[in-house]
């Protein structure tokens, strides 16, 4: 048994896998407007775009909710092994950053720069510039670089070094604490780590000078939101929501233009069905402001809209989503009977049974998953250039795939639709207890310590 009916299926398909829009757009906005921190100038034109795109696309009931931001600002900044047989490595500054630092100490490396290698070089690291992977072990749970600055800070570390996990110079950005951090955390280039540590292995004491400059000022952000209302008004919403919001280093394609994207196109079809089509709860549409810096837009949505929560059916996010495969489901028991006829339904889109129910931080579903709003997101494959140009300069429009683009919009549509006709809805908000619970099981609660 089918859970799309035909027209709405056939509404869908033919919008975005026929027609798409929103791939063009994402260009625009990738070139004309480029890296966009929520706060900035650009962050101010990305909404802009944001806005446009919706009245374009036929959606009518268009609203944005604004919040005062902490707008940090990367400066000048040179770190280099200075003297003879030195060179100036390249790096970035994480984000929240101090705004002034020069300093010149030790390299000291702490491997993978878990909790225990820190731990290991204790004696070592007073006053010493820390350098560590940015991954861990296969099957380990990866500590968030703003664990690993926090180790750094709790160890009296100088500074904090993350060598990316992707040669070609692609030191890599990303928020390492809530506010202006106590130490400098930079990211930088393979080769640069990995030669500081074949010279460390080698016996030599290479020595780094870091100086560097960022800014601060108060801004704000929006957060762009669009209903269609559904047939039933007393049957609440599913959301679908995107971060708008990207790093400055390049133009925030695949982090995330890509899925808001997704989100855009899925709005652009769901508006064009006839009333009588829709479903029984409303369909929200979010695009968020401020997630790189700390999720604050999706957290500012949940806080503001604490009383409606409950009518809150399920969130979709959509952040950097590839090609669609399962669905996600964090902290759920299982899929419901309809997700899993649907996966059914979509196989032709390359939807399978696959399910991952372990729950995860670092998005903007987490505020509503630690509220207990069931989230149902998708699996899905990230072509390898999109992965690997993650938060760093290369994350520009050629690495969007269209067709992964288009399938994970017509599967997030159709998903949407389904979650939001349910007479019973698949998935029970969590309470309280239940979320706790959740959050031991999975390990997350030093995670959550840390940002
Ligand atoms: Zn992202």
């Amino acid at each position: 048994m089918s859970i799309l009916p035909d027209h709405v299926l056939n509404t869908i398909l033919g919008e975005v896998l026929g027609r798409p829009q929103s791939y063009l757009d994402l260009g625009r906005l990738c070139d004309q407007v480029g890296g966009r921190i929520a706060g900035t100038d650009a962050g101010r034109q990305a909404e802009e775009w944001g806005l446009a795109a919706l009245r374009r696309y036929g959606l009518t009931g268009i609203w944005e909710e604004s919040l005062d931001l902490d707008v940090w600002e990367r400066g000048d900044l040179s770190l280099a092994v200075p003297g003879a047989g030195g060179w100036q490595l390249i790096a970035v500054a994480h984000a929240n950053g101090p705004l002034a630092v020069d300093l010149e100490a030790a390299v000291v490396d702490v491997g993978h720069g878990r909790a225990t290698d820190f731990a290991s070089r204790a004696a070592d690291l007073t006053g010493a510039i820390a350098l560590c992977d940015e991954t861990v072990p296969p099957g380990e749970r990866n500590p968030h670089r703003s664990e690993r600055l926090a180790a750094a800070v709790a160890h009296g570390a100088g500074a904090l070094l993350i060598l990316s996990s992707a040669s070609g110079g692609l030191a890599r950005t990303g928020v390492c604490h809530p506010r202006l951090a106590p130490i400098a955390s930079l990211g930088i280039a393979r080769e640069d780590g990995l030669r500081l540590r074949r010279l460390l292995a080698g016996g030599s004491t290479p020595r780094l000078k870091l100086n560097m400059r960022n800014r601060q000022s108060k801004g704000r952000g929006r957060n762009i939101l669009a209903e269609i209302p559904g047939r039933d008004p007393d049957a609440g919403w599913v959301l679908a929501g995107a971060h708008l919001d990207s790093w400055d280093l390049a133009q925030g394609a695949t982090d995330n233009g890509l899925g808001v994207a997704i989100v855009l196109e899925m709005a652009r079809a769901l508006a064009l069905l006839p009333p009588e089509s829709r479903p029984r709860a409303g369909l929200r549409f979010a695009l968020w402001t401020a997630e790189e810096t700390g999720l604050l837009g999706s957290t500012a949505y949940v806080a503001g809209h604490e009383a409606e929560l409950p009518r809150h059916r399920a969130v979709m996010n959509f952040d950097m989503t590839g090609d669609p495969y399962g669905y996600w489901l964090p902290g759920q028991d299982g899929p419901s009977g309809m997700l899993t006829r649907l996966a059914e339904q979509l196989a032709p889109l390359g939807m399978g049974a696959s399910v991952d129910l372990k729950p995860g931080l670092h998005s903007d579903h987490q505020p509503f998953m630690l509220a207990g709003v069931p989230i149902v997101s998708l699996l899905g494959r990230l072509s390898s250039d999109g992965a690997r140009y993650y938060h760093s300069l290369g994350d520009t429009f050629e690495k969007v795939d269209l067709p992964a683009l288009c399938r994970a919009a017509a599967v997030g549509a159709a998903t949407l639709w389904a979650l939001a006709d349910e007479i019973e809805p698949s998935f029970a908000h969590l309470s309280a207890a239940a979320v706790d619970a959740m959050v031991d099981r999975a390990g997350l609660r030093e995670a959550l310590a840390a940002l």
